[in-house]
């Protein structure tokens, strides 16, 4: 295998489209792998092949429990009649579930390379969802150390090692176990997510479980997250930099007549339509499918399930691809209360996902709501503002937002400036923008501040945010403005002259319906200030 087994094409916000490579082909990520049993698969490896699937996993103890040493001979790939990527699980949940102590560390190990597996996972110990600390930091310590003995007994190079970091929902323990794993030699890290948190939709506690585990992993290796197989969870998760999940649960809920949707489950008792232009869907009506045979139906609904879980995932790759993944998730989160709360918190990350965000983009930046202002392109500018840029004028003067892009191209701008006077040399001319705050004139015709579309406009109920109030008091605190003048279009641009009035003197010109008036009244305050 070569040096750089993963390699990131391209990012937006935390998430990435990476290449894996791993001694069956690469593998793009994010990728989704399906839970395969090894023994009592029902839906036929080929059909999920068919869907697109080109990695999956598999449990190695479960495997190790019903072919014995015999396995190795045939080979994992075999076993389960795949030739793409397969990942394997150690089994750590049923080892712990059965008390199997025949099963170790080292065991397990040599087990998974004698099978050929293409990604391995160690023999680690989960730590479950209704864990109490002194558990949880007990499967901290045992992760750890069986982390050490494997790599320590690894022989093949050509099959990668996962690392599971532990810790439930313990952050602290989270990121303990983050840093520790980190320096250990594992080519994918993994997060275990407990179950209970995904199935009540806590997607607020897995978007910091995540983020705590990210902030503490290298970036130049993927992350796996264990069992996220719900279609509201992928763009999330995907959202927050995890490269790879698995699940098993599109044959669960199949199981279960549960039909997956882009938002969720509905029971197929309820369907009268399929709201799904899938294979399977196109062939059957909802009614068709509960005439069937139970394990029929299990596995024709299992299949649509895979569909809904990979159009997640690839919907969310194009978003990555196109730099729109933040509204791709915000129009997502608007799926569920939860995960609107979710999305509403990721302000905390922002400064992470700055990192991850292209500094220019092809398409236009949307503002629907204040919950926007999260957006690492607002924040990129923010800094811009604080940091890049020096003003030596004397007089801010300070436009209203228009609908012209880039602004300095607005009809009052492009008036004001029309007149070649000496009176404008020592103005500052600014715009008041509701979705970004101040934007200097010099700075208006770069992205994305030349490119955004925003619903938020002057008289909406969305007032000037607290942040740009403060952004440009600091601008006035650290530059030599002797005064400020505000052309203002209503009562939003008073308040805000209001709050800089304290720091300096600040004029209000009031936005005329006439152009030329409102120019003239701006003229006869500079004359005035000269
Ligand atoms: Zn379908």
């Amino acid at each position: 295998l070569p040096s750089e087994i993963f390699e990131v094409k391209s990012t937006d916000l935390a998430g990435r489209i990476g290449r894996l490579q791993t001694k069956s082909g690469v593998l793009e990520t994010p990728a989704l792998l399906p839970v395969i049993h090894p023994v009592r698969q029902t839906v036929p490896i080929s059909e999920i092949s068919k869907l697109g699937f080109k990695a999956v996993i598999t449990n190695a103890y479960l495997t190790l429990k019903n072919y014995g040493d015999s396995a190795s001979i045939k080979g994992i790939h075999r076993i389960i009649d795949f030739d793409g990527v397969i990942m394997t699980d150690s089994g750590g949940y049923q080892v712990l579930e059965y008390g199997d102590l025949d099963v170790t560390i080292e065991k397990m190990a040599k087990f998974q390379e004698s099978i050929s597996t293409d990604i391995a996972v160690i023999l680690d110990k989960p730590t479950g969802s209704k864990a109490n600390k002194s558990f949880a930091k007990e499967t901290v310590k045992a992760t750890l150390k069986a982390a050490k003995e494997t790599l320590s007994l690894a022989n093949r190079k050509d099959i990668l090692w996962t690392g599971p970091v532990q810790g439930g929902v313990f952050l602290d323990l989270i990121r303990q176990s983050a840093k520790k794993t980190s320096t250990l030699d594992f080519d994918i890290f993994a997060l275990g997510s407990p179950t209970e948190v995904m199935e009540t939709y806590n997607f607020q506690i897995l978007s910091s479980m995540i983020m705590t585990a990210k902030k503490n992993l290298p970036l130049n290796k993927p992350l796996h997250l264990f069992g996220a197989g719900h279609p509201l969870t992928i763009p999330l998760a995907i959202a927050l930099g995890c490269d790879m999940f698995d699940s098993a649960s599109y044959i669960l809920f199949a199981r279960d007549d549960r039909y997956l949707t882009d938002a969720g489950t509905v029971r197929l008792k309820d369907l009268r339509y399929f709201p799904c232009i899938c294979r399977i869907c196109l062939s059957h009506t909802p009614k068709e499918l509960l005439t069937l045979e139970k394990e029929e139906r299990t596995n024709i609904l299992a299949l649509h399930n895979l569909h809904v879980l990979l159009k997640a995932v690839t919907e969310s790759k194009e978003a990555i691809h196109e730099g729109r993944l933040w509204e791709h998730l915000g129009a997502k989160a608007r799926c569920h209360p939860r995960l609107w709360n979710a999305f509403l918190s990721l302000g905390k990350y922002t400064d992470f996902f700055e990192e991850g965000s292209l500094q220019s983009k092809s398409k236009a930046v949307f503002f629907y709501g204040p919950e926007d202002f999260s957006r690492p392109e607002v924040l990129r500018h923010r800094k811009k503002l604080m940091d890049n840029l020096t003003f030596t004028k004397k007089i801010l003067l300070i436009l209203p937002e228009d609908e012209m892009r880039p602004l300095y191209k607005s009809p009052l701008c492009l008036a004001l400036t029309a007149k070649k006077t000496e009176l404008l040399e020592n103005v500052q001319i600014c715009f008041l923008s509701l979705s970004f705050g101040l934007i200097p004139i010099e700075v208006s015709d770069v992205f994305p501040l030349s490119q955004y579309e925003s619903s938020l406009k002057p008289n909406t109920t969305v007032d000037f945010q607290h942040f740009m109030v403060e952004d440009v008091i600091k601008i006035l605190e650290k530059s030599k403005f002797s005064n400020v003048i505000l052309v203002a279009s209503n009562t939003q641009h008073r308040t805000f002259a209001s709050k800089i009035r304290k720091t300096v003197p600040t004029r209000l010109v009031k936005v005329d319906r006439s152009m030329s008036k409102t120019v003239n009244n701006i003229y006869e305050i500079l004359q005035d200030l000269d």
